[in-house]
């Protein structure tokens, strides 16, 4: 098992509650709130057990998300996070972040955040277009989440905005006026994902009554996106983020770095000393082990072997725009890439999916339309 070497550790916190159910979400969340205040007390008691496990670890990233946090009344998000504070050891200069939702902050929340050490919002935009908004389900308009930032932008330095591409009916002009629109507002920070159709969400269920665009449209908007966000001024460091300089997620660089994190939830992931393991997304199992001091249930639980950390390795660093170091790899696991897939890495390369600098490989926003593949083609065999 091999240990990081910092004490540092990240801390997520799920709230699995949102106003209504987007058409494409399959994330852990309900839409009743009856629950929500045994729910938040249970997530103490999580975080007692942890914070008491881990006593001498300083937690330098929050990530608060969900779900819809900022759904959370003033009080409730008061006492989240009183009691986050009171349990964990908050470096001085921690990036906090809550995920929030357009028409769900208002001014008292707003201060009950930054009050408590909350330095960082992400707000899920997702389009500019209140006709896709629509077809999203989402609960807001374009001018409900322009009020919202407006006001945010009054209380906080950094803010992220979430936008999605290869929506219904989308086209690569309106996905333009997105990102205009978006980047003209001046955020810190930029996530973009592509619609994937989960199993299970009403998106699902309409099958081919969606008019989705085509490949070659959703790959011409991530392309375009990644060289629009360049030129005003985002650098790009993983496949789906951007950033303003000193701007980059140093909660989400955890997860790609290998950095170790605990979650706090139903549904939340933790990694810590070769582990990975999540709890069962089951709210009232949640609720019930805890009220009784009990661990929650976990659906998953595995620790790692040494094969599984090398592939790690791989995929998640060539995630990032800064790339795979080959000669990093070859001390930590002893896998000379750079030889074992010499031939692979020229071609990819030679056809615009891959660069090399030295010791490093690195997508390029071509190759990151084809990443898994390319990523699957270069894992050594078991
Ligand atoms: S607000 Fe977010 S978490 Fe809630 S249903 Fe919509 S996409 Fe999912």
């Amino acid at each position: 098992m091999m240990k990081t070497d910092s004490l540092s550790l990240g801390l997520y916190v799920h709230i699995p509650f949102c106003l209504k159910k987007c058409a494409y979400c399959d994330f852990f969340s309900q839409t009743d709130y009856s629950l929500a205040d045994k729910y938040l007390s249970a997530l103490l008691t999580e975080g007692s057990m942890v914070s008491e496990q881990y006593r001498e670890r300083l937690i330098d990233t929050v990530y608060i998300g969900g779900g819809t946090p900022s759904s959370l009344s003033a009080l409730q998000l008061a006492s989240l996070l009183g009691g986050l504070r009171e349990r964990f050891h908050f470096a001085p200069e921690i990036e906090f972040t809550l995920e929030a939702n357009p028409a769900t902050l208002d001014e008292e929340k707003l201060c009950v955040l930054r009050e408590n050490g909350v330095n960082r919002l992400s707000i899920g935009l997702q389009s500019a277009s209140n006709t896709e908004l629509c077809t999203l389900s989402r609960i807001h308009t374009y001018e409900d989440f322009e009020k919202t930032y407006t006001l945010a932008r009054r209380y906080m330095d950094n803010i992220s905005l979430d936008l999605m591409f290869g929506l219904p009916d989308q086209t690569e002009e309106s996905f333009r006026v997105t990102l205009n629109r978006a980047v003209s507002l001046k955020p810190n920070h930029i996530s973009m994902y592509a619609l994937k159709i989960e199993e299970g969400t009403p998106f699902h269920r309409m099958g081919e009554k969606l008019m989705l665009p085509s490949e070659d449209e959703v790959a011409n908007m991530y392309l375009y996106a990644c060289a629009f966000l360049e030129k005003a001024g985002f650098q790009q460091y993983e496949i789906s983020n951007f950033a303003r300089q000193g701007c980059l997620s140093r909660h989400n660089l955890r997860y790609w770095k290998r950095e170790e994190y605990i979650g706090l939830g139903p549904a939340a992931h933790s990694f810590i000393e070769g582990r990975r393991y999540a709890n069962k997304k089951d709210l009232a199992a949640y609720i019930q082990a805890l009220s009784h001091q009990e661990k929650p249930p976990r659906s998953e639980e595995i620790t790692l072997s040494f094969q599984d950390e090398m592939e790690e390795e791989i995929m998640l660093k060539l995630r990032m725009t800064a790339g795979l170091d080959m000669a990093y790899l070859k001390e930590k696991f002893g896998y000379a890439i750079e030889k074992s897939a010499a031939r692979k890495i020229r071609e990819y390369v030679k056809h615009g999916f891959l660069t090399q600098k030295e010791n490093i490989i690195a997508f390029t926003p071509r190759g990151f339309l084809v990443s898994n593949t390319v990523i699957a083609d270069l894992l050594p065999d078991e």
